[in-house]
């Protein structure tokens, strides 16, 4: 069965990201130096709510929950308003600072990300209450914040991790400490100084987000276990989930993915090609949620790689895969004393031109993706690469591309795409799948709001189920029973 999404859709979603994209946003923004900025201060200004020590972080956070309760909601948005403010006009800088310290990512990409979360993260329009009324009266319901929040955050979307959880959280009411990734620490701190200073132009107290000067496994175990700390909130790889996870307190896991692509032979290739290069050279292939491998039908296959290549596409053959393969997975021994392959951290995040160059090939920037053919245990399609290589697997049919599919996702429940115009087999693999996020012919950044409805999110919470998170995900329910009384019918 047929569906359709008409062209004039199409360049709507387009032009949503293009427009989002301040296009000289990398050449405003000169590149810090790094004897200017570090974890503490940016060019010689201390940075607000950063602490040597966990506990007077937490205690910091602690007062500025308190006081925060004692505000209305509206004084609450006022402070998100200024939030989302200062997110707008510091994206391009705060771009530039994460690509400075991670070396990773794009500062174009890196910049329209800050825009969407400073534009689709909710506020306190999420905190909806709702009453229940009978024969025995009245019962209210309404969404109560923990307290203070303890929030792990990664080095792949540092400040965005940040801003976005602290518009949600606070929203909800709730003060924050931070022990964010110890390779992005200046970036999230600088992060967390612009909320503080939204807050104080906001009219809320001095410090109301925290972070350390150095964090380290030992401030998060500080945080994990302080008696003051209501809720965990991790965005992560899979080892630091499960240690929130087996924390003993309540926590929200966002943990990996590593999202396939269907194509089938009823999609439209020509856009097919060019959304899947779109999406999985976002900001360098960083995002959770960004195109990791392709199961394309073999009477298509040829089609959607020349499309892929007359958009930015670079194909390599088997003996070249198999060469950057040895460099961007290394071999590390696990404590029970096996031998894994990781990620090589200096390959995550990278330009396709500079890792193509680490296997003798010289491209200009016009190459923004590496392509090259693979069959179903080829490293690149089982391993969450976060960079620019795509593995393309050649697949019959319906069942053996959703098969292979389902076993590359490896579980997670993550993120997985499709294109497609044929119903049946959508429906088939979004059921099969069981993602969180499932995106329909388009780029995956469409499903985190770009170029998509709805609202957006950096913590995408599979493993503990809040999914999207936003305000709401971080409040308990509470409840007020009236009993016998105030029905008005
Ligand atoms: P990472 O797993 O290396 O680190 C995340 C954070 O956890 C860092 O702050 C790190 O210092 C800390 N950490 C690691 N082990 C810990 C432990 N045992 N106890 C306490 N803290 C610990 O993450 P990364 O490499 O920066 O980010 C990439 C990973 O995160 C990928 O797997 C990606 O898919 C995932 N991710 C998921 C989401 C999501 O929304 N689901 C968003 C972004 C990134």
């Amino acid at each position: 069965m047929a569906l359709n999404i008409s062209e004039s859709d199409i360049a709507k979603i387009v032009q949503n990201v293009i427009d989002a994209m301040p296009k000289d946003a990398a050449k405003k923004v000169a590149k810090p130096s790094v004897r200017d900025w570090d974890s503490t201060q940016y060019k010689g200004r201390k940075l607000i709510g950063i602490y040597d020590d966990m506990n007077e972080a937490i205690i910091a956070a602690n007062a500025g929950y308190k006081a925060i309760r004692d505000m209305s909601v509206e004084q609450r948005e006022k402070i998100i308003t200024e939030i989302r403010r200062l997110t707008r006009e510091e994206a391009p800088m705060m771009a530039q600072l994460g690509v400075t310290e991670t070396g990773m990512g794009r500062v174009d990409h890196k910049t329209a990300k800050h825009i969407l979360v400073a534009d689709k993260t909710p506020g306190t329009e999420d905190i909806v209450a709702s009453a229940k009324t009978g024969d025995n009266g009245l019962t209210l319901i309404e969404m109560a914040p923990f307290g203070v929040v303890g929030a792990i955050t990664p080095s792949t979307n540092p400040s965005e991790t940040v801003i976005c959880n602290s518009i949600g959280m606070i929203a909800a009411g709730n003060g924050v400490v931070f022990n964010p990734h110890p390779h992005a620490i200046a970036t999230s701190n600088y992060a967390v100084d612009l909320v503080n200073r939204a807050c104080r132009l906001g009219g809320g107290p001095d410090v109301l987000v925290c972070s350390m000067v150095k964090p380290t496994m030992e401030t998060a175990k500080i945080m994990q276990t302080s008696p003051l700390i209501r809720l965990l909130v991790c965005t992560g790889g899979p080892g630091v989930v499960r240690a929130v996870l087996s924390s003993g307190k309540k926590a929200i896991g966002a943990g990996a993915g590593n999202p396939p692509v269907i194509v089938d032979d009823t999609a439209d290739i020509i856009k097919a090609g060019k959304d899947i290069i779109d999406g999985c050279t976002f900001d360098n292939n960083l995002p959770c949620i960004a195109e990791k491998e392709v199961f394309a039908f073999s009477n298509i296959a040829d089609q959607l790689i020349g499309e892929m290549l007359k958009n930015g596409a670079y194909k390599i053959t088997a003996e070249q895969a198999a060469q950057l393969n040895k460099i961007v997975l290394v071999e590390k021994t696990t404590k029970d004393g096996r031998t894994v392959k990781v990620v090589n951290r200096d390959c995550v995040g990278r330009d396709a031109a500079v890792l193509l160059q680490k296997i003798g090939v010289h491209v200009g920037p016009e190459v923004r993706c590496i392509i090259c053919e693979a069959d179903f245990n080829h490293d690149f399609v089982q391993h969450e690469l976060m960079m620019p290589i795509l593995p393309i697997v050649r697949v019959s049919n319906i069942d053996e591309a959703i098969d292979l599919a389902v076993k590359a996702e490896h579980g997670n429940r993550h993120t997985a795409h499709m294109h497609s115009k044929n119903i049946d087999n959508l429906s088939r693999f979004a059921k099969a799948i069981e993602t969180t996020i499932f995106v329909k012919n388009a780029p995956s950044y469409a499903g985190i709001g770009f170029g998509g409805e709805g609202h957006t999110t950096f913590t995408i919470a599979g493993p503990t189920g809040e999914g999207i998170t936003s305000a709401r995900s971080f409040t308990r329910q509470r409840r007020c029973v009236m009993a016998d009384s105030f029905r008005i019918i």
